[in-house]
């Protein structure tokens, strides 16, 4: 195979599996927002399984390898985007060929049912029906870690699945950064007891509605570049680079959860918008990294939406909107805004407590990995790591252990991508305030600056980079966590404790 011959099978695969995506996301798409036949569900469920399961068959046909290894040979020889989609397909295709195939299938029969079974455990607050399932996944997950390899710390294969490069070493500096200064933080806040009102009341859909294309033009998302659906659970989803989806959901009484949801999917979206168009060809139009995508969504939602220059501009959109807000002051929308307190549920969180959600889950799957901890034992030391970090206990099994599927759907390893994530955007955005005026920004209601800095150094460069690439080129240093603990420090810090 010549190096040509090579390039274009990669491109023709590439460009098959990007029509079987697009066809995917638009079955998923349309059954998650159009209220499809309830009765069509099953066929499609196993039209995107068997879309799925041609794709990867596609991909892991021999001459895929024989491709990578042609490339591999003329290394010096080839372009940054080229390099890049060698690296990437060529990680991908070993780690696949790496698990026995039976092993495989074995693996996603078990994760399907156990998901099903997930819904109704948590709904009962049932541990045994669970825990011979998460000892299934965890066994495998163990044997995973061996198929991989790895050098130092077993757990480290299986992050590296869903952060580029992530390791326990990393990870326990980051976690212990905050066990040092956000834990006592936040037993500092609630010692205090300050809390502010929350918002509450009855607040009109349809008014909600007409609030969202202010929100989403502010964040810079491109409305003639995608669609905005309404959903139960909202999401991203990338039909092409030029048909960029987002979903959001309405509570009557539950204003602020419409609207930083869809900041936080803007996030995400505009991102994806942002990608230069060569990655499509290379198979590279993605984030670097789950965390590098999430970095990208909780800027936008907290640093950006969260900040007093923002509630500047939101108070006056409110009190046009609804009555409730005609008394309201901006300090007192800020604080309402950024209530900090410890709650059992991670998806719930605020912003102060949100990773320490995540270093609880850390903690555990690290020793599950290794077998130094037990599934059995899995409720009390999850309530027990609650009452140590946050200071509460959950009063049921569906508030604790029960409340994620991850664990079900096979996904170890994957809990930590959403805290180093925030820590990322932090980062990202000490080096953007060192050029540009943020709050000025926000508060003339043009976060251009912003946006354009993030889409030279972060959105164009698609999966090219890895995280610490992409943030030693963007910020000039590897991954420091004390960006993210200091903004955290100082934020609520004058919020609770001045
Ligand atoms: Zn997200």
């Amino acid at each position: 195979m010549t190096k040509q011959q090579a390039l274009n099978l990669l491109y023709e695969k590439i460009q098959v599996g990007n029509a079987l995506g697009l066809a995917s996301s638009i079955i998923h798409w349309d059954a998650a927002t159009l209220g499809v036949p309830e009765k069509s569900l099953a066929d499609r469920g196993a039209a995107i399984g068997w879309i799925g399961g041609e794709s990867f068959r596609r991909f892991m046909a021999l001459d895929t390898i024989e491709a990578i290894e042609t490339l591999e040979a003329v290394k010096g020889e080839l372009n940054n985007y080229e390099s890049a989609m060698i690296y990437v397909f060529g990680k991908a295709y070993r780690k696949a060929k790496a698990i026995p195939q039976e092993e495989f299938e074995a693996f996603q029969a078990l994760t399907a049912e156990a998901q099903a079974v997930w819904e109704t455990a948590r709904k009962k607050c049932d541990y045994d029906m669970m825990q011979p399932y998460y000892e299934k996944v965890f066994d495998y997950q163990r044997r995973l870690c061996d198929w991989y390899g790895y050098e130092n710390h077993p757990y480290d294969a299986l992050l590296d699945d869903y952060e580029r490069g992530a390791n326990v070493e990393m990870l326990d500096s980051f976690f212990s950064a905050l066990r040092e200064k956000i834990v006592p933080l936040l037993k500092d806040i609630i010692a205090k007891d300050n809390q502010p009102k929350e918002i509450k009341g009855l607040f009109d859909i349809s008014k909600q509605r007409e609030l969202m294309p202010w929100l989403t033009d502010f964040a810079g998302y491109d409305r003639t570049r995608g669609k905005v659906g309404e959903v139960e659970h909202p999401f991203c989803t990338t039909i092409t680079l030029d048909d960029v989806r987002i979903t959001t959901m309405y509570h009557e009484d539950n204003l602020m959860s419409a609207l930083f949801s869809t900041i936080h999917e803007c996030g995400h979206a505009i991102y994806q918008q942002n990608m230069n168009a060569e990655l499509v060809k290379h198979g590279l139009a993605d984030g670097s990294s789950m965390g590098v995508h999430e970095s990208q969504s909780r800027l936008y939602e907290n640093m950006i939406c969260r900040s007093k220059a923002f509630t500047e501009i939101l108070l006056p959109k409110l009190q046009e909107k609804f009555d409730y807000f005609k008394d309201w002051d901006v300090d007192s929308l800020y604080r309402s805004v950024n209530i900090a307190r410890p709650s059992l549920i991670r998806i719930e969180a605020d912003e102060l407590t949100y990773s320490l959600h995540v270093m609880v889950r850390y903690e555990l799957e690290k020793k599950l990995v290794t077998g130094e901890i037990k599934v059995s034992d899995l409720p009390k030391l999850w309530a027990d790591k609650y009452e140590e970090i946050l200071g509460i206990r959950p009063d049921t099994l569906a508030n604790g252990v029960l409340q994620d599927v991850h664990w079900s759907a096979g996904y170890v390893g994957y809990f930590p991508s959403y805290a180093v994530g925030t820590a990322y955007g932090s980062q990202l955005m000490n080096t953007i305030k060192k050029s540009i005026d943020i709050n000025a920004a926000i508060k003339n209601a043009d976060i251009s600056p912003i946006t354009k800095w993030l889409k030279e150094n972060v959105h164009s460069k698609g999966q090219t980079l890895s995280p610490d690439e992409l943030l030693k080129q963007s910020t000039g240093e590897s991954f420091n966590p004390k960006y993210y603990v200091d903004y955290l420090e100082e934020k609520f810090r004058n919020l609770y404790l001045k």
